[in-house]
């Protein structure tokens, strides 16, 4: 198999074009044309010699992941169903805000966290994403703004997708430092959030490295309720996960962000949000509440508004910062927890 251009880091790209008889400093003409430019016809690098672009084309190629499906809701949010080299699916969501979009990104197929309220984890896992694969969905998702002339542009970046980012820690590390390259798609690390479930492992190097934003899906206060909803929490209890946060290398004003997903008659009740206070008071906190969407074969409801309401009131009289996030593309399933790559196959068909 050719080898993908867009799996290689800056570094990896030197060293192929060394492989290849030409100068290192190629790379840097090459780089531009595979993420600012988003060029996938390698005969189209004009500024690269002739003899360059037909080395390369023997040996290499620029495979983005196939749009195999692309919905659009009504309040504009996009989702699409990718179709990778392997013929595996993933789902990426491009949400439209105020003056730029957020894409919310996958980094495994499935996820072997199996949290109870969410489709992903329905799958179980298949695989890592390569980093070709995770920054993949980024040019898909640049390239239809571009050809839709968008006036808003790909601003934000969220690791909110299907799959647990910090078990595929090394790739999301690549994705992240090419992210970073100036003569590359450039993100600045204050547009990237990485969020995850409550696995420890990585979560020190990852806040070492600085790279991005750290949300922990939380979605309960308590360990007893945590471990019903969120199977992660038997190996790593609540206690272990809170020890591990406060130890989390925060960037001065920085506050971690928790998620918490309202699931009716679950976790909605204001003695849960007491609990929560409790939990987050000693750790530089600010929260996300989400109401659930339903979704089919999941056993929980949408929670009630006045519920909701309350719960967000228990938080602010604490002087805990609480935001109700608006959940965006529920109608084409693309709202949290909601992603699945069911379907794959059938789209996959229809794709010529
Ligand atoms: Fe995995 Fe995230 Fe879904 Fe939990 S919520 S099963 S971590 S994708």
């Amino acid at each position: 198999m050719k080898t993908n251009l867009v799996d290689l880091s800056f570094h990896e790209l030197e060293t192929f074009l060394v492989g290849l008889g030409e100068a290192p400093y190629r790379a840097r003409q090459v780089w531009q044309w595979l993420w600012q430019k988003g060029c996938r016809d390698i005969a189209a690098f004009s500024d690269v010699s002739k003899s360059l672009r037909a080395a390369l084309a023997e040996k290499a190629e620029v495979r983005w992941p196939e749009v195999a499906r692309e919905q659009v809701s009504t309040d504009g949010t996009a989702k699409f169903l990718l179709r990778l080299a392997d013929a595996e699916a993933i789902e990426t969501v491009l949400i439209p805000e105020k003056d730029h979009y957020t894409l919310c990104l996958s980094t495994q197929v499935g996820c072997a966290l199996g949290c109870t309220f969410c489709a992903t984890g329905k799958m179980g896992f298949r695989r890592n994403l390569t980093p070709g694969e995770i920054l993949g969905q980024i040019l898909v998702a640049r390239q239809w703004l571009w050809d839709r002339e968008s006036p808003l542009a790909l601003r934000n970046l969220v690791f909110m997708g299907m799959g647990e980012p910090l078990l595929n820690y090394d790739n999301l590390l690549a994705a992240l430092e090419a992210l970073h390259h100036p003569q590359g798609l450039d993100f600045s690390s204050r547009r990237i959030t990485l969020s995850t479930a409550g696995i420890i492992k990585n979560l020190a190097t990852f806040g070492a490295t600085g790279l991005g934003s750290l949300a922990i899906s939380l979605h309960a206060p308590t360990q007893e309720l945590r471990e019903r909803i969120m199977p992660v929490a038997k190996t790593v209890p609540l206690d272990d996960l809170m020890a591990a946060l406060n130890k989390y290398p925060l960037k001065p004003r920085e506050r971690l962000t928790f998620e918490y997903l309202l699931l009716d008659g679950i976790n909605d009740s204001p003695e849960m949000a007491r609990e929560l206070v409790r939990l987050l008071s000693h750790v530089k906190a600010k929260v996300n509440l989400i109401a659930f969407n339903p979704v089919p074969g999941i056993p929980y409801g949408a929670p009630d508004p006045g519920r909701v309401e309350a719960f967000q009131e228990v938080l602010r009289q604490k002087g805990l910062t609480a935001t109700l996030r608006k959940s965006k593309g529920a109608d084409i399933a693309a709202a949290c927890g909601q992603l699945r790559a069911e379907g794959a196959a059938a789209a996959t068909a229809q794709t010529p």
